[in-house]
């Protein structure tokens, strides 16, 4: 491993993210680790993509006051949390269809917003 695309494999492979479980997660694990566990879902909620972060961003990346934008990644993420909950607790294991995500996650931002 050399250069620079070495330099970055190396570093990403040591993103290290303790989850509220217990659990120590590095790398792509993470995510797919952190939306299927419960007590992440219940502490911490549903993590966001990064596309959808980048489409709040755009909406509230400019507010100075509270909320600001990184609390209401925040608070989206505690909702879709509560949301996953209770799918799995009628043991309901897939994901949100993508437009309920979508709608669901900007329904979340602009109750944060409020
Ligand atoms: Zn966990």
């Amino acid at each position: 491993m050399s250069g620079m695309a070495g330099a970055r494999r190396v570093a990403y492979q040591k993103i290290r993210h303790d989850c509220a479980c217990g659990r120590v997660l590095r790398g792509n694990l993470a995510t797919s680790h952190l939306r299927t566990c419960e007590t992440n879902l219940r502490e911490s909620g549903w993590p966001l993509d990064a596309g959808m972060k980048d489409a709040l961003l755009n909406e509230y990346g400019s507010r100075r006051q509270a909320p600001t934008y990184a609390q209401i990644v925040r608070t989206v993420e505690r909702g879709l949390g509560q949301i996953y909950l209770e799918r799995r607790q009628r043991g309901d294991k897939t994901p949100l269809p993508w437009i309920e995500y979508r709608d669901t996650v900007w329904r979340l931002a602009e109750e944060a917003a409020q």
